[in-house]
Parts: structure tokens; C-alpha cells; sequence
């Protein structure tokens, strides 16, 4: 047995890569090895744009999406349906529903889904806050993905707004995206066709 081992800053940004969803340990070292070849100005342009991604974004504080200014452009902007509110899982299908032109309202960006399996609960996704942006909504449209979780999700809402009593008379109506959308589909890659028409076609619950 030789005592070689990889240098340090080899496997420390091997650690990094390997915590990233879908990177393997053999991933991890494959693109660290190909960063090592690269050019410094390129590797330094890496480096800067991974600070700038904390640093230049924010959270809106009212839907939650990720932004560069807090409230983000579609809270600020007075012009939008105030009584349409559109739950999502993240802040791609924000992007996926405002290129598909269909919907004007506002939107609650939840950041996940309820996913017991991986400890992931209603306390763990932005959706408490949900309820108290009700007061000039008339209607919540549930746009969580397709797939169990998501219908787990959309269903927990339901039942949440309803036990929070803001649903029935007076109260708002609940629907869900659905219709063309395929069982199992990811919102956030859907084309703009068949998103408007997963809007049009929604079912009040
Ligand atoms: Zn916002």
C-alpha cells in the first residue's frame, strides 16, 4: 500500500460535489477533475457566480420565490389579479406558468412537498403563512406537481384552508391544475400549451 492520497483541495471539492442531488461519489470526482483543467479566469468566474448566488437573491417575503428584490416584480407589480392566488411547489414553475402566459394572479411558492418518507411535513414547506394572504383572494388554484406528493400536498391544503375556515361561504373556492397535465409530470418542464390549458381545465375541489 503506497501512503498516496488525493490532494486535499482534490477531495474537499469532491465532498462538495457529492452533496449535490443526483451526484455520485465517481460523478463528484469526474467534474472535479475536468474543473482542473480548466483555465483560471474560468474557474475564478465559477467561484464568484457560486457567492453571488446567496448574496445577490433573496426570498420575496410575501411568495416566497426567489428574487432580486423583496417584494419580488410579480408582488410589486399593482397591475396583477389580486384575487387569483396560484400555490407551487418551486420557484421553476413560477417561471414555467409566467411563460405560458395563462394566469395573472399572484403566487405562494411553497419550496417542496409533503414527503413523510423524507421527513418532509407541512412545517418544513412555506405554506402556514399561506392563509393570511387570503383576505382579497377569491381563488386559490393548487399547482403542485402531478405525482403523489403532490396531490398529498394539494389535498393537505384543502383540508387545511377549510379547517382554518376560510373556505365555504363567503370564504374562498380551491381548485386544482389538472386536466392535460400527465400523471407524474414535472410543472416546471411542461410547455406553455399544456400548462394554459392544465389552468384552464381546473377542477374546483
Ligand atoms: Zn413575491
Amino acid at each position: 500500500m503506497s501512503g498516496i492520497k488525493l490532494p486535499r483541495a482534490v477531495s474537499d471539492l469532491v465532498t462538495s460535489f457529492e452533496k449535490l442531488p443526483g451526484v455520485g461519489p465517481k460523478s463528484a470526482q469526474r467534474l472535479v477533475f475536468y474543473l482542473l483543467h480548466n483555465p483560471d479566469h474560468e474557474l475564478q468566474s465559477f467561484a464568484e457566480n457560486l457567492l453571488k448566488l446567496k448574496k445577490n437573491t433573496v426570498l420575496c417575503e410575501v411568495c416566497h420565490n426567489v428574487s432580486e428584490t423583496n417584494p419580488c416584480p410579480v408582488c410589486a407589480d399593482e397591475g396583477r389579479d389580486e384575487t387569483m392566488l396560484c400555490v407551487v411547489e418551486q420557484p421553476l414553475d413560477v417561471l414555467a406558468i409566467e411563460r405560458s402566459g395563462a394566469f395573472k394572479g399572484r403566487y405562494h411558492v411553497l419550496h417542496g412537498v409533503i414527503a413523510p418518507l423524507n421527513n418532509i411535513g407541512p412545517d418544513q414547506l412555506y405554506l402556514h403563512d399561506l392563509v393570511k394572504r387570503l383576505d382579497e383572494v377569491e381563488e386559490v388554484v393548487l399547482a403542485t406537481n402531478p405525482t403523489m406528493e403532490g396531490e398529498a400536498t394539494a389535498l393537505y391544503i384543502t383540508e387545511y384552508l377549510e379547517q382554518q375556515g376560510k373556505t365555504g361561504n363567503g370564504g374562498v373556492t380551491v381548485s386544482r391544475i389538472g386536466h392535460g397535465l400527465p400523471i407524474g409530470a414535472d410543472i416546471e418542464y411542461a410547455d406553455g400549451m399544456t400548462l394554459s390549458r392544465a389552468l384552464e381545465g381546473r377542477r374546483k375541489l
